[in-house]
């Protein structure tokens, strides 16, 4: 057994890949769903399958008690946590002069205080036991302005600054903090974009291609290993060379 994670936002996209991967190299995984049981189950059938261990809760992580219920239930399932990888979001993109609160509100609850949400739950635990491992999932909109993103973006922007604030509480106790920061990747979220928009954005990436899943849950799954356990604070870039 290489340690115990939860994952957010397990049930589909880039966390689904994460807790996949993760439990196929012999991690025990527990992971949420927001609405999407049917997948959540789904994925957790393709694992055990395949011989790997996965659990999954429901949770809203908007929520600070379903946070709180969702990380207890975890830790019990697994008896203990080593890893969290926060990674559940949503997008709501539209230009600010016909942006809803609800839009602003939505997409900050759930990319940001979400993260503020479940993290809360668990460094404690972490910090008690000088044991743990935290890997955010932001995205190059937290790096660059994109226009129709200005909810998104300050969210994203949010995430790696309290990334590196918590890096710096955690450092002395041993604890790695670091984002992610995923360009263009094939999901559901991106599968929203107009299919003449896609091939415009294609065309920009240097790579000339858009990101994996896979490709996201393998340096999800380095910077959660012991091969990378001086790198905290940071901000991991994966986007073909988009913002290079
Ligand atoms: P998807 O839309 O494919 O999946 C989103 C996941 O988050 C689902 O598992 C969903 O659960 C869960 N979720 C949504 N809202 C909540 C909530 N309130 N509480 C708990 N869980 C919730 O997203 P992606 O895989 O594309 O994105 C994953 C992360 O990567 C996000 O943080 C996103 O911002 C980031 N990212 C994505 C990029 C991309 O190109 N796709 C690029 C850069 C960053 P359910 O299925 O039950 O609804």
């Amino acid at each position: 057994m290489k340690g115990k994670a939860i994952v957010t936002g397990g049930s589909r996209g880039i966390g689904a890949s994460i807790v996949e991967t993760l439990a196929l190299e012999g991690w025990e995984v527990t992971f949420n769903y927001c609405s999407k049981r049917d997948l959540a189950d789904q994925l957790i059938e393709k694992i055990q399958e395949k011989g790997g261990t996965a659990h999954t809760f429901q949770a809203d992580v908007t929520d600070f008690e379903s946070s709180a219920q969702f990380v207890t239930k975890a830790r019990e399932a697994m008896g203990g946590v080593d890893a969290l990888v926060n990674n559940a979001g949503i997008t709501r993109d539209k230009s600010l002069f016909i942006m809803q609160p609800e839009d602003w509100n939505n997409v900050i609850n759930t990319n940001l205080t979400g993260y503020f949400n479940i993290t809360r739950q668990l460094v404690a635990y972490f910090f008690k036991n000088k044991k743990g491992r935290i890997v955010n999932i932001t995205s190059v909109s937290g790096l660059v302005g994109i226009a129709g993103q200005t909810n998104y973006c300050a969210a994203k922007a949010g995430i790696i600054g309290f990334t590196r604030a918590l890096a710096k509480e955690g450092a002395k106790l041993g604890i790695p903090v670091n984002c992610i920061a995923p360009g263009y990747i094939d999901t559901e979220m991106t599968s929203a974009i107009p299919e003449k928009h896609i091939q415009e954005i294609k065309a920009m990436i240097p790579m000339k291609r858009m990101g994996t899943t896979q490709e996201v849950a393998d340096l999800t799954s380095f910077l959660l290993s012991e091969k990378a356990g001086y790198i905290t604070g940071q901000v991991l870039t994966i986007d073909g060379g988009l913002t290079a």
